[in-house]
């Protein structure tokens, strides 16, 4: 007997007939003693649905107004399943963040959770009741309703998880867990049974999106057990938790990421302090920059690349462009046609030739790296977009990191 926290995803309440079989997963948990806790997503595709009639009325609505709207998505889900409870016969509750206690900052559409008061909930939970939390929304210190950001149902939960002392917090999706590279790419892709935590925020910042990354810093922060498993079958599913005592593999997965541009800012000024101005003029217009790399000069110049997000491509062309010459910079160019592969493994440090090995597959398949970044735990490499899935596939062969062909 034990407190457990378990979140599911848009797809598995899709419709009644997903909620009424994540009821009856609830009530399995529920009947072996244990305290539950559930956290929901909003149905489906709603979330989309919302912003596109939001857009309907304006193409820049206020921030505030947006997170008015987007919260009702998971405010349905809470109701229904806790209606579906009550059908079956178990008492339940629905909790939006403001009577569930979650209270974040004044950040419209990203959000930070600043503290949790639980008395509700474990008001809720002595009495019997499965408590239904509605997932991705916060209350501001002014009562506004906030939202976390997309996929932020998963913080929601490992949140939930770290304030209520949970034994463990299961995070239910439409996959068995976390695999050795996505399965539409490579078949014979292994799901594991074990991801330490910074293994995990590889994987999720690399494109494995199977879980937000800030729920993965949190659950590292305050060392919540996590498990994702499918809601759709009864497997064992994969266990996020800290190194100790795990042997440490040295290659886990291959992961890919295609949402990247790169820029190159060209010929400029060989000289201290170029590049702190370039990154910072983009950190002030809230740019995130991934890898960069900066060319040995030529007379007196040099030229620095660097990755953005799509979304981000056009906004970082216009703030260099408006500041070359403040830059000493001659142009800037860029490229959409740009992808990164990376392997991630929390044993690689320690082993010599993973690189080479990676390069090695790349190379035997002709594919051309345009950059390359490491860490501790991860080499990624920036290759042509068109080339991904042959990548992925060459690097997840070259480790044997698959399922053995039977
Ligand atoms: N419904 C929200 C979204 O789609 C939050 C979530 O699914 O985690 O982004
Ligand atoms: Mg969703």
């Amino acid at each position: 007997m034990g407190l457990i926290v378990q979140k599911y995803g848009g797809s598995s309440v899709a419709d009644a007939g997903c909620i009424m079989n994540v009821a009856k997963k609830i009530i399995r948990a529920y009947s072996k003693g244990n305290k539950v806790v559930v956290v929901l997503s909003a149905q489906g595709d709603t979330t989309d649905e919302l912003i596109a009639k939001a857009m309907e009325i304006s193409d820049r609505p206020s921030k505030r107004e947006l997170d008015m709207l987007m919260s009702t998505g998971e405010q349905i889900s809470i109701a229904l399943m806790a209606m579906a409870l009550e059908k079956l016969g178990y008492k339940a509750v629905s909790l939006i963040a403001g009577q569930a206690g979650i209270y974040t900052n004044a950040v419209h559409g990203s959000a930070l959770i600043k503290r949790i008061c639980a008395d509700r909930i474990f008001k809720e939970l002595d009495e019997g009741k499965i408590v239904i939390v509605a997932g991705f929304q916060g209350i501001d210190d002014h009562g506004d309703i906030t939202t976390l950001g997309r996929g932020g149902s998963d913080t929601t939960a490992v949140a939930l998880a770290a304030a209520l002392n949970a034994d463990h917090c299961e995070i239910y999706t439409d996959v068995d867990g976390v695999y050795t590279a996505d399965p539409r790419i490579v078949r014979n892709a292994r799901k594991l049974d074990e991801v330490t935590y910074d293994e995990m925020l590889e994987l999720a910042s690399l494109g494995a999106r199977v879980l937000h990354n800030r729920s993965v810093e949190l659950a590292n922060n305050y060392r919540v057990k996590l498990v994702v498993r499918s809601s759709k079958n009864n497997h064992k599913g994969t266990l996020v938790r800290e190194a100790g005592g795990m042997e440490k593999t040295v290659v886990k997965g291959v992961t890919y990421d295609t949402d990247i541009a790169r820029l190159s800012v060209i010929a400029v000024r060989d000289i201290p302090g170029v590049a702190y101005k370039l990154f910072k003029l983009l950190a002030d217009a809230n740019i995130n920059v991934d890898i960069i790399l900066q060319s040995i000069g030529r007379d007196d110049t040099k030229d620095i690349s660097f990755t953005v997000s799509r979304s981000q491509l056009s906004e970082s062309v216009e703030v260099i462009n408006r500041n070359l010459d403040y830059l000493g910079a001659k142009a800037v160019s860029f490229t959409r046609d740009i992808a990164k592969v990376s392997i991630v493994g929390a044993g690689m440090a320690a082993h010599p030739g993973v690189a080479a090995t990676m390069f090695g597959a790349l190379a035997d398949e002709g594919i051309n790296i345009h950059m390359i970044s490491t860490s501790e735990i991860k080499i990624s490499c920036l290759i042509s977009a068109d080339e991904v899935d042959k990548a992925v596939k060459a690097i997840h062969d070259r480790f044997n990191l698959g399922e053995a062909a039977s």
